[in-house]
């Protein structure tokens, strides 16, 4: 038989118990002892399918009440020293304040995991970080799993991933340096797990799927000949990409078994499968653990046949990452479009298809009959359905003119024809979008989607704030104006609601970060605009001034970053049609009058492919789809983007040839350190570097956005710069806000004058 296993699986609960209890035990209204028996719960619960499904190993250390590389660092009592807490006796209390920070600690900080949209703590490294093995909390969820008189299988963060993640604190000091103390305490844990009767245990070392240094590659023999005399068999699990690169290396390893990612990586299959030593496991991940799309059993079985027979038993099956990625249950959705329902599979699901994978690999394909024709009939009626294929779009896409991507005139010439009519002082002010999202935002469109407020109402309220704001803007003596937002939930799910192609789920919540949920919207068929999505209320506030109203819009990259993006095209194709389906937009809001719009795209950078080697291909595609939503615009029209904190130095000249009039960033955290990179690639456009963070609600000093303004003015041409804040001020509140900005026009005013 093949062994199913699993490395991890969603630990929120179906509908965010696990959220809900952790919120309430930090606002004290839970006891310690609630919610842990709310946790336990949950376990008992995943461990419970897992075993209806057929699973053959349950994982275990992959619940976690905030992150798991935290709990990996607790039990390796690697927690920063500035707490001054014992890991050997810390409290849940304490673990939070890691995550959390407290009244003399910040926060421990957080980042996103490879490319998942889930954020895990950063080890911190110092010179003298040490190590103490302590696997109490694992071995008590050991225990626990057992007592289902199931075989398990716990999952460990690896300890060279371990260390690359960490962020080193101290200057000089290069955290693989730590790799001699750090060996010793997770070899005493894994005997620790060997004696509580751990047989097997995967170790991830997902690195291997990125772009590392020699010196940790070369670190990976070393290291694992030391955990391989621990008593425990190891299987080393690989995810997010291929690792057929270093298929010498995983072979030669002294561990008893690998996890390739076969879905991101489909070619690995074979490279791999054509050289596996027999007595080594191999387990294959072709269930996509990162998508919500349901698998063709037939294909995943045609492929996993022949490796079968080759391997026997050495041949494991698996989803292709931990399932934390994926929502948990498709079956507790009770309004989306059947149709599309039964082309889905999350985390439950994807479990059933590995327990039919596995009863076909054993018995032959004549016992699942029923479920492959179930799945046969999904992946054909998917194939031709009318929901997904609009001939209009394909065409669309198929026909775009040569250079449709291209403005009319170069910037010189468009920025010449903008400032005729803009007629702005040097050093525009402007802000990034959302105004503060108060309460009575909020409410009235809760009670709008409840059904509590009709939609005059609604739509009365909204225009109460856009009239707020632009009054509030004027007041300030700000230069381009935005109407602030108020009618938007989420800069994606707002425009995915309105456009054809994506739909939205009621449970399908991944955890972003601790009690952090994300609820993805599903992009199942081709894009396209059924009507004006924002015409009306940046019409509305451009009505109540004569100043520029800038209308805006989220960008394709993000609208489709931040969802989950249908497989049956490339990525490119879908980033296009969205893009197309915004152009629309982008021509009806000039038509309206609004000559300015900005177009963001925070997550541009965020969606680099995990490998440098795929970089320039991504940014092709990535860059044109942005140009292609001005397509057709006017010369006169000023386009603006935005994007928030990240790295530009390696991707500049892409982020130059988005050829956007004017570019807003977060630089003010960075000292404006950020524009290095504008300066030295001599970014040609106009670009406003924020002169002050939005993500606290401390008013800048006037000294400090002079400061920052000073330090722009000294590297950018001053016809090119404007001034504005980091990002969008909708969790701010109203009092801030203004202070804040008032501080912004006053400096402006003051070095204008200069000028
Ligand atoms: N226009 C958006 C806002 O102001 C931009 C948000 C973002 O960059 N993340 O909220
Ligand atoms: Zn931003």
């Amino acid at each position: 038989m093949n062994t199913f296993h699993l490395s991890g699986y969603p630990r929120v609960g179906a509908k965010r118990e696990l959220k809900f209890a952790v919120e309430a035990f930090w606002k004290g209204s839970k006891s310690e002892a609630e919610l842990r028996q709310t946790a336990a719960d949950i376990r008992q619960k995943n461990w419970a399918t897992q075993i209806a499904a057929g699973a053959d190993l349950l994982p275990v250390g992959d619940f976690s009440y905030y992150d798991h590389v935290l709990d990996t660092l607790c039990a390796l009592g690697a927690i920063p020293a500035r707490f001054g807490f014992d890991a050997a006796t810390l409290t849940l209390s304490q673990y939070f304040e890691l995550a959390r920070g407290n009244a003399t600690q910040v926060a421990m900080e957080m980042t996103k995991w490879f490319d998942t949209n889930y954020h895990y703590i950063v080890p911190e490294w110092h010179q003298d970080t040490s190590f103490k093995a302590n696997a109490a909390n694992l071995i008590a969820q050991i225990e626990e799993a057992k007592a289902t008189g199931h075989d398990i299988k716990p999952t460990l963060v690896g300890p060279l991933t371990l260390l690359w993640l960490g962020k080193e604190k101290d200057a000089g000091h290069n955290r693989l340096e730590l790799l001699p103390r750090l060996l010793p305490e997770y070899q005493k844990l894994l005997r620790e797990l060997a004696n509580a009767g751990v047989d097997w245990i995967q170790i991830d070392e997902p690195i291997l799927a990125v772009d590392i240094a020699r010196e940790w590659l070369d670190a990976f023999a070393p290291t694992y000949q030391e955990l391989a005399i621990t008593g425990t068999r190891i299987i080393i699990g690989t995810y997010f990409g291929s690792v057929a690169e270093h298929l010498n290396l995983l072979k030669n390893l002294p561990v008893n078994g690998v996890h390739i990612d076969c879905v991101r990586a489909p070619e690995q299959l074979a490279e791999f499968a054509n050289v596996w030593p027999e007595n080594k496991v191999l387990s294959v991940g072709l269930i996509d653990g990162r998508n919500v799309w349901r698998a063709n059993l037939r294909e995943v079985i045609d492929l996993l046949a022949p490796v079968a027979t080759q391997l026997g038993n050495n041949l494991w099956i698996a989803p292709s990452c931990s399932l934390l990625h994926s929502p948990q249950d498709l079956n507790v959705e009770e309004k989306l479009n059947p149709e599309i329902k039964n082309w889905l599979a999350f985390a439950a699901q994807k479990l059933q298809e590995l327990g039919i994978i596995k009863q076909a690999l054993a018995h032959g394909k004549d016992t699942v009959q029923e479920a492959l024709a179930a799945s046969d009939a999904a992946a054909a009626g998917r194939k031709t359905s009318k929901l997904i294929h609009n001939d209009q779009v394909a065409a669309r896409v198929a026909n775009l003119r040569a250079h449709a991507d291209q403005r009319h005139s170069p910037f010189a010439e468009r920025i010449e024809k903008q400032q005729a009519w803009m007629k702005l002082p040097l050093l525009p002010t402007t802000t990034i979008g959302s105004f503060p999202q108060t309460q009575e935002i909020r409410q009235a469109r809760a009670a709008f989607k409840k059904g509590e407020l009709s939609a005059a109402d609604y739509e009365a309220a909204m225009k109460k704030d856009i009239a707020y704001c632009v009054e509030q803007q004027e007041k300030l003596d700000i230069d381009v104006l935005v109407h602030g937002e108020a009618e938007r939930n989420d800069m994606v799910e707002y425009f995915g609601e309105q456009l054809d192609g994506y739909c939205f789920t009621q449970y399908g919540w991944v955890q972003s970060y601790g009690s952090r949920c994300v609820k993805p919207p599903i992009i199942f068929g081709d894009v396209a605009r059924p009507k004006a999505m924002t015409v009306a209320w940046s019409a509305y506030a451009q009505s109540l001034t004569k100043r520029p109203m800038k209308g805006m819009l989220t960008g394709p990259v993000t609208m489709m970053k931040w969802s989950f993006v249908r497989n049956d095209v490339p990525l490119s194709l879908v980033c296009k049609q969205i893009a197309l389906a915004l152009n629309d937009e982008v021509l009806d809001l000039e038509k309206a009058g609004i000559r300015v719009i900005q177009i963001d795209e925070p997550a541009i950078r965020e969606a680099l492919p995990l490998k440098r080697a795929q970089w320039d291909e991504y940014l092709d595609w990535a860059c044109e789809s942005f140009r292609l939503t001005s397509t057709d615009a006017d010369d006169s029209t000023q386009i603006h983007t935005h994007m928030c904190y990240s790295e530009f130095n390696d991707i500049l000249p892409a982020i130059a040839s988005m050829d956007a009039d004017v570019i807003t960033i977060e630089t003010s955290r960075s000292d404006m350190e950020l524009l290095d990179a504008f300066v030295k690639f001599s970014y040609p456009n106009d670009i406003g570097p924020g002169v002050y963070d939005i993500h606290s609600p401390r008013v800048p000093t006037e000294a400090e956005v002079e400061h920052l303004l000073r330090k722009a003015l000294k590297v950018i041409d001053q016809r090119r710069l404007w001034v504005n804040p980091d990002c969008g001020l909708k969790t701010r509140g109203w009092p801030e806000t203004t202070a804040a900005l008032e501080v912004m026009v006053k400096v402006t005013k003051k070095l204008r004058a200069e000028l």
